[in-house]
């Protein structure tokens, strides 16, 4: 079997050279389903993983803007919808320079198993842009999302395809989106998440996916006997997954040291307790500053990057826990060295697929309590589930009752990965059990559905 991962590689390489991301991502799927397969050998008959890796569709298209100069703009916009065997695509969209359609089938083809594991009805797309929200003015975001919008609505709706947000995409771009969306359909529906609170948005929403990455590293250490209180933890990033992230391992007694953006670190010694926790927020989604205004604010050491360096600093400290929640492989070999190395032994990911190949290998091997992102960041997802759910019952879950709801699909997913993991002879594998408990709940109903 370990021929069909090679056949497959293979293939996926000679039909799409320039995808490096998604290669990344298929290869770790597919070294993970080779048990699976030998036990279940009609999925290979019905050809089930070579369906899963081509989307059923990928839209593509032009997105013209005019900035606040007056000069008119142009960005590639992408939609990629790569599986509805349970449920309406779903997937977030990103806004970053470097997106490519490549880099959003990496993220589609992961968000196929994420949202299988998540026990919810939804299937799995990505999308995005390469324009780039930073430096841009209120109503230069705006103009860009109602023209993105302008042609990704014909093949978006509540029961097809409802997107959400992700890098460069918060509650300002989603507020543009769905308001272009309505004017455009006239109609009102749960077309997006992530949502504000006054037209259909789910509580913990916002939160959802940094605590869910902090309840399943929660979830890891019971079944060591240990929980968060007193851990050091390294945190990247300082958006969405990284703010909760933080605010959530605060609540639970640990206490974060690290922050960063993509032109450096701040180290706090003393921890990002809550007040400081604030002014992030604040810095980062009102005034759309630097992290190194951070530094400067409580006198802590902040390091730029360095792109001559062969690894990043800020995974060079002393800490029990790291919660990557910035970018894809923003962990090397070298960072996933240097975590054990520093004593770190419990890393959730927040962000997808953070971590290169080798550095997952290192971990394993270390049999350190690694969670990766389809299933530690999984409670993002799991929450817009339950916003789909409120918007159709028109009925708003309080913020408790959501955050239970939360809490009780990350420990569904962290059991689901320890019992596939188990059954497949690799116990402590989270990345065994995150894929193969995830592909086989949508490779079974492929099998229902026929050939389709
Ligand atoms: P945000 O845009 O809110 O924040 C992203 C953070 O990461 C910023 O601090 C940004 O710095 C930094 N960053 C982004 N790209 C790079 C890069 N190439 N190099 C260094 N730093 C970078 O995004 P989110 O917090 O929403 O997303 C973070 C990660 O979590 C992504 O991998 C995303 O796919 C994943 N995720 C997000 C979910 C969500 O619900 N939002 C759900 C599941 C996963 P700067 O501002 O300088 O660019």
């Amino acid at each position: 079997m370990a021929n069909f991962a090679e056949e497959t590689m293979a293939w996926v390489k000679e039909k799409y050279p320039a995808e490096a991301e998604f290669h990344q991502a298929v290869e770790e799927v597919v070294e993970s389903l080779s048990l699976v397969l030998e036990r279940n050998p009609e999925y290979r008959k019905a050809k089930i993983v070579e369906r899963i890796i081509i989307p059923e569709r990928a839209i593509m298209f032009r997105v013209p803007w005019v900035d606040d100069n007056g000069d008119v703009q142009v960005n590639h916009g992408f939609r990629v919808e790569m599986n509805s065997a349970i449920g309406p695509y779903k997937g977030g969209l990103r806004f970053h320079p470097t997106v490519t359609l490549g880099m959003l089938k990496f993220l589609a083809f992961e968000q196929v198993f994420k949202n299988s594991l998540t026990t919810l009805p939804m299937g799995g797309g990505k999308g995005g842009s390469d324009f780039d929200p930073k430096g841009k003015s209120d109503i230069e975001v705006m103009r860009f999302c109602q023209s993105f919008m302008s042609e990704l609505f014909r093949h978006i709706g509540p029961n097809t395809d409802v997107p959400a947000g992700d890098i460069g995409v918060g509650g300002r771009e989603i507020g543009y989106l769905f308001g272009q969306y309505k004017k455009l359909r006239n109609e009102f529906t749960g077309v997006l998440t992530g949502k504000g609170l006054n037209y259909g948005g789910s509580l913990i929403r916002p939160e959802a996916t940094g605590y869910g990455a902090v309840y399943f590293a929660a979830e890891m250490l019971t079944t060591r006997n240990e929980t968060l209180e007193g851990k050091t933890c390294l945190v990247s990033g300082s958006g969405n997954v990284a703010q909760f992230t933080t605010e959530k391992i605060n609540e639970l007694g640990g206490k974060v040291v690290t922050l960063s953006d993509s032109s450096g670190y701040i180290y706090d010694e003393a921890g990002v307790d809550d007040e400081k926790l604030k002014f992030v927020m604040d810095l980062k989604n009102v005034r759309r500053g630097r992290i190194k205004e951070y530094a400067d604010k409580y006198n802590v050491p902040f390091a730029p990057n360095d792109p001559n360096s062969d690894f990043n600093p800020l995974w060079n400290h002393k800490a029990d826990c790291a919660f990557p929640s910035a970018t894809q492989n923003e962990i090397n070999a070298k960072d996933a060295q240097n975590l054990l190395n520093n004593g770190v032994y419990v890393v959730s990911e927040g962000a997808n697929m953070p971590t290169v190949p080798e550095g997952v290998k290192l971990f394993l091997d270390a049999k350190i309590l690694y969670g990766p992102g389809k299933a530690a960041n999984a409670g993002g997802v799991a929450t817009s589930g339950l916003e789909m759910s409120q918007n159709s019952l028109r009925y708003s879950w309080t913020r408790e009752e959501v955050d239970a709801k939360l809490h009780n699909i990350m420990k569904a997913i962290h059991k689901a990965c320890v019992e596939a993991a188990d059954e497949y002879g690799t116990p402590g594998n989270y990345v065994n059990g995150a894929n193969i408990a995830g592909f086989i709940k949508v490779a079974d109903t492929m099998l229902d559905q026929g050939v389709v």
